[in-house]
């Protein structure tokens, strides 16, 4: 089932602009694990896979380090099209494209999601919130009318602009991959 694969949408004006193709979600479509993005930056946007240019790489790195293989987990992001300069999304822009996430969501099923900075972390759990504190946390929250175990790290990019935060990244991909392994990503059918 590929109902959650974009291939034409212009309802953002400024998004069709910059873009230069809509960039889905890679990896197992029946994946444990979803990670979510922001939006694609450049090389997203060139080559049409999330996570490939800097940011990408720290984040292959960190996920090979604990034993996870990309391709056995699943990539997205909340917007699948570039914003020029590589700006933040706009609300209305993460509005659009919520509901391709969502169908995302509703189709892989993951045991755990787990969110890369405050852009996918503050729309899956509908709140705003502190990123760097609450990084290596894991919050339950219903989507699509089922429950979901998020587990909020930051973003690959921060440990890049400061790399203290390398500790709290590796840690919280650590912490999925024992929560997947484990099981214990999976509340849905036992609690809810
Ligand atoms: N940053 C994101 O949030 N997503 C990507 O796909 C690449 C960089």
């Amino acid at each position: 089932m590929d109902d959650h694969v974009v291939t034409d949408c212009r309802r953002c004006s400024d998004l069709v602009a910059s873009r230069s193709q809509i960039v889905n979600g890679t990896g197992d479509p029946n994946a444990e694990l979803l990670l979510v993005g922001e939006a694609p930056g450049e090389k997203e946007d060139k080559h049409g896979e999330p996570f490939v240019g800097r940011s990408g790489d720290v984040l292959t790195q960190s996920l090979n380090q604990h034993g996870i293989e990309r391709e056995d987990i699943r990539i997205t992001n909340c917007v699948r099209c570039r914003p020029e300069g590589n700006r933040n999304p706009k609300t209305s822009e993460l509005e659009n494209c919520f509901h391709h996430l969502l169908t995302e969501i509703e189709v892989v099923s993951p045991d755990v999601i787990m969110t890369l900075g405050k852009v996918p972390t503050e729309q899956l759990l509908d709140r705003s919130i502190s990123v760097t504190s609450a990084a290596g946390t894991v919050r339950d929250t219903r989507l699509n009318g089922e429950m979901y175990r998020i587990l909020i790290n930051i973003h690959p990019a921060a440990t890049l602009y400061d790399p203290s935060q390398q500790e709290t990244f590796n840690q919280t991909i650590k912490k999925a991959s024992e929560l997947v392994s484990s099981g214990e990503g999976q509340t849905r059918l036992g609690e809810y």
